[in-house]
């Protein structure tokens, strides 16, 4: 883009940012939470690198991106120091790729993408990943997330939160779940509130709760999320849904 074109996308996009930000702080209050306790992860899936430069510049630490191929071209780059958030399906053929950039994998829902992460950051990474159990809240095992009746034992969560926790080269710091379609977020929060503390009561530092996008951050922070996944509501609509 041209220099005035970025000066006009910066102003956007901090206008958005500002917007976001009062809301998460709005939603705070009305909880009796702390402002600073919630972080914002920018999904910034389909915009290009650009776009989460000029975020990096306006005070954004966290990006989250959903495709390894499009998150590892963009990571690479951009130069401003930023944590990295994989959020989407991960194969586990894409495993040894997602390490190198990625700072945390909040999308780990099987025993077996734990061992190929494990695996492959033990070989590439200095520091341990930080993972995230995602969670299926509804159960549905044709979507992405662990499930808790036992119909999958691979997928099992408190199997697959017990394989990241002994896993060599991974942290486990919490679980991630998107509100499932006709459900109230309420609902769906509640329920993921009640996993994670669970999950905390065994694993204490296991605090992360990554729940909340553009439609749903309000319930989401009423409910306990430390972190909010925000696209739309920052970046503008995507072409694709995804
Ligand atoms: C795209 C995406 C988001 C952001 O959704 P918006 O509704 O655009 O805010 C959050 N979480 C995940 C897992 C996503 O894929």
């Amino acid at each position: 883009m041209r220099p005035l074109d970025q000066e006009a996308r910066r102003d956007e996009l901090a206008a958005s940012l500002d917007e976001v930000r009062r809301r998460i702080g709005r939603a705070c209050t009305a909880a009796g939470r702390d402002q600073g306790s919630v972080t914002l992860v920018a999904v910034t899936k389909t915009y290009p690198a650009s776009d989460v430069a000029l975020l990096a510049g306006l005070g954004v630490t966290d990006v989250g991106e959903n495709k390894d191929q499009e998150a590892a071209a963009k990571a690479a780059a951009v130069a401003a120091p930023l944590r990295w958030h994989f959020v989407g399906q991960l194969q586990r053929n894409k495993a040894k790729s997602v390490v190198t950039y990625a700072d945390v994998v909040e999308s780990v829902d099987s025993t077996r993408l734990a061992a190929a992460l494990s695996s492959a950051a033990t070989r590439l990474r200095e520091r341990p990943l930080d993972v995230l159990v995602q969670v299926s809240i509804d159960g549905d095992p044709d979507r992405g997330g662990a499930i808790t009746d036992g119909a999958d034992p691979d997928r099992d969560l408190w199997r697959v939160a017990a394989a990241v926790d002994q896993a060599e080269g991974l942290r486990l710091s919490g679980v991630m779940a998107v509100a499932p379609l006709g459900w109230e977020p309420e609902r769906a929060f509640a329920t993921l509130a009640a996993l994670a503390d669970r999950l905390r009561a065994g694993q204490p530092a296991a605090t992360v709760v990554s729940a909340g996008m553009s439609g749903d951050l309000e319930q989401a922070v009423r409910h306990g999320a430390t972190h909010v996944r925000i696209g739309t509501s920052l970046l503008g609509m995507r072409n694709t849904l995804r």
